[in-house]
């Protein structure tokens, strides 16, 4: 099924779902969102801000939707006996401020104001380390698995709302986990439809990333 043809719906969505998310100053907390803190933490560098927003894909195990093994993977709880990929991944420490669940559910394991260990090996227009100065937003999906609708429409006013609080993070500073460490990883993949969002955002001109 296409997922173009956006109309007013969803300009209407935009607007109207501004106020519906907030960020808290000080402290980097979205409301409203389900809080499920990760220790996969730290204090971003002294001084710095977040100016970026990478979107990430992710499914546990791969290609399953559903369950609680994002977070669990996220607090260090994923049970490495649960399944073969699990062992793979055993010890892995990461995280990422938030997750859009497949049913929109909106999910924060660290709050904006510090780092959080998504990004990894990474670079972005020249600089390097994108942890210390992005916001990671996972997305529970594949890469060639469209996303769903519930998905896109919480995205959207989460991106506005951070790009409220954050100012330097403007629309030419979204980025897919694939652009920011190419060799490595192809999330969110080409199953992310980057023009649904800009239509979203209420961008008209086409945007290089
Ligand atoms: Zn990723």
């Amino acid at each position: 099924m296409s997922k173009r043809g956006l109309g007013p719906e969803n300009t209407v969505l935009s607007r109207s779902v501004t106020v519906r998310f907030a960020v808290s100053p000080g402290t980097g907390l979205l409301r409203p969102a389900t809080q499920y803190p990760s220790p996969n933490q730290d204090e971003r560098p002294v001084g710095i801000e977040p100016d970026l927003v990478i979107i990430h894909g992710i499914s546990l195990p791969p290609g399953e939707y559903g369950g609680s093994y994002i977070e669990a993977l996220f607090t260090n709880l994923l049970d490495p006996d649960e399944h073969p990929f699990f062992r793979e991944i055993e010890g892995l420490r990461v995280s990422s401020h938030l997750l859009i669940r497949r049913d929109g559910e909106v999910v924060q394991f660290v709050p904006f104001e510090r780092r959080a260990w998504h990004a990894g090996e990474s670079t972005f227009r020249g600089q390097s380390c994108c942890n210390d100065f992005s916001i990671g937003i996972e997305l529970e999906g594949t890469d060639d698995t469209p996303y769903t609708d519930a998905q896109y429409e919480q995205l959207v006013p989460v991106l506005l709302a951070i790009m409220q609080a954050y100012p330097e993070i403007s629309p030419r500073r979204l980025a897919g986990h694939c652009d920011i460490s190419p060799a490595r990883k192809s999330d969110p993949g080409p199953a992310f439809d980057w023009l649904r969002l800009y239509d979203g955002l209420g961008i008209s001109e086409g945007i290089s990333r």
